[in-house]
């Protein structure tokens, strides 16, 4: 099966009960049993079935087990947010004295959740470059894992997941890659060698901008040494699908970030598209960064540029595509703000993955809780738009951006 017949058809092992074509929206809190018999076997996991919401809910099994199925994994698990997926996927495994190392240009979100990671004891550490020879001698025994985004938002800068992954393999410690701003129709992370993979499904999956969520899955190959990550030994029995067991029995349900049903039911009709909104994305972004590039007043950032630092990724790691990420620097921030003001179509808006064309300064509100130095490592500038590209005609859009430059200069 092919990518898109697959984002249709790839996980129909879920039987919906009255034969609906799309998974009926569960909109319940809790689930009702004939005997107290048969829901104590539910809570002994000694037979199938659903207790309460924030354990597991039919809607949103239906979710995890499409995006499973995209990724190639052995299990995943919804969040209420890519950040809450991306906190229960690392305090799975962290605990106090433990150290986590991180690339730099990472989202905001991220960095944040790193410093918050500081009062329970767990060291990050930000590598500038995540080349294998970088990384190797920031590798000791506290260190439980390697956090990476495969196209890191919003300084675009591509993760080398099979040099890493061995790299990470050699010191017995799991690849996790945050896969939000690639999408699986661009790369799967699990293929090129990451253990974990991690998507705010807010952003592409969703793709219509109405629901904010997150997901883990586990590609299941990573062979956990329960002498190094302790808090997977009560889980030892279930041999490479541990981590995901945690999570699922453990961390996660007791952290309480489930997906809200109806969360899980949009985010499943919009992830049916994300072959052909992806194409189109791309397609509109490398043709909008094409067109910048034509002014000298900007320096315009995208994978497809020849001139980019990342340019050989684009073929090596991403199927040839840029993805829906475009930064350009303005020279000021007075100008970046004019040029974004006086935009028709793009909506002045903190997201990216809408099929709507989004742009933000992100110096001003993303990056407001950072340094300056940590601003500056993940590509952003006092004088920096982002831009997150969506569908609409690719004439529309130039016309627009190319229009509020030139009245920016004048
Ligand atoms: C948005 C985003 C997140 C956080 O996701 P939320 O759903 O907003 O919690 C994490 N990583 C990346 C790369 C993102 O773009």
């Amino acid at each position: 099966m092919r990518f898109n017949t697959k984002l249709l058809h790839g996980s129909s092992n879920v039987k919906n009960p009255q034969r609906e074509i799309l998974p009926p929206i569960s909109q319940v809190s809790a689930f009702k049993y004939e005997s107290m018999e048969e829901l104590e076997k539910v809570f002994q996991h000694k037979s199938m079935g659903y207790a309460y919401t924030r354990i597991g809910n039919p809607t949103i099994t239906a979710f995890e087990q499409k995006i499973n199925t995209l990724e190639g994994g052995t299990g995943a698990v919804c969040c209420s947010s890519g950040m809450a997926a991306i906190s229960s996927a690392l305090l799975a495994i962290c605990e106090s004295g433990d150290e986590i190392i991180a690339g730099s240009g990472l989202y905001g979100g991220t960095i944040d959740l790193f410093h918050d990671l500081e009062k329970l004891g767990i060291h990050t550490i930000f590598a500038p470059d995540m080349s294998p020879k970088a990384l190797r001698p920031l590798i000791n025994e506290k260190t439980k894992v390697i956090f990476g985004e495969l196209i890191s938002n919003p300084a675009l800068k591509v993760l080398d997941i099979p040099a890493v992954s061995a790299l990470a393999h050699e010191a017995g410690i799991p690849l996790f890659v945050d896969s939000t701003t690639a999408t699986p129709y661009i790369a799967r992370p699990l293929e090129l060698g990451a253990d974990v993979v991690i998507h705010s499904t807010s952003k592409y999956l969703n793709g219509g901008g109405n629901s904010i969520g997150g997901v883990i899955v586990d590609g299941g190959k990573f062979k956990w040494d329960i002498e190094k990550y302790k808090a997977l030994s009560e889980f030892k029995k279930y041999g490479k699908a541990a981590f995901i067991v945690r999570i699922r029995t453990d961390i996660w349900e007791n952290l309480g970030g489930c997906m809200a049903p109806l969360n899980a039911f949009l985010s499943f009709i919009g992830v049916e598209t994300l072959g052909l909104r992806m194409e189109r994305i791309c397609a509109n972004a490398d043709k909008l960064a094409h067109a910048l590039s034509e002014f000298p007043e900007l320096s315009v950032d995208y994978l497809t540029l020849p001139d980019h630092p990342y340019h050989e990724y684009v073929e090596k790691e991403l199927n040839g595509y840029g993805g829906g990420i475009l930064n350009f620097r303005t020279g000021s921030k007075e100008r970046a703000f004019k040029i974004i003001n006086s935009l028709k179509y793009a909506l002045i808006a903190s997201n990216i993955g809408d099929i709507r064309t989004l742009v933000i300064h992100p110096a001003s509100t993303l990056y407001i809780r950072s340094g300056k130095e940590e601003m500056e490592a993940a590509g952003v500038f006092e004088d920096t738009v982002r831009v997150s590209v969506g569908i609409e005609d690719p004439e529309d859009l130039i016309n627009d951006f190319t229009e509020a430059v030139r009245s920016s200069i004048e």
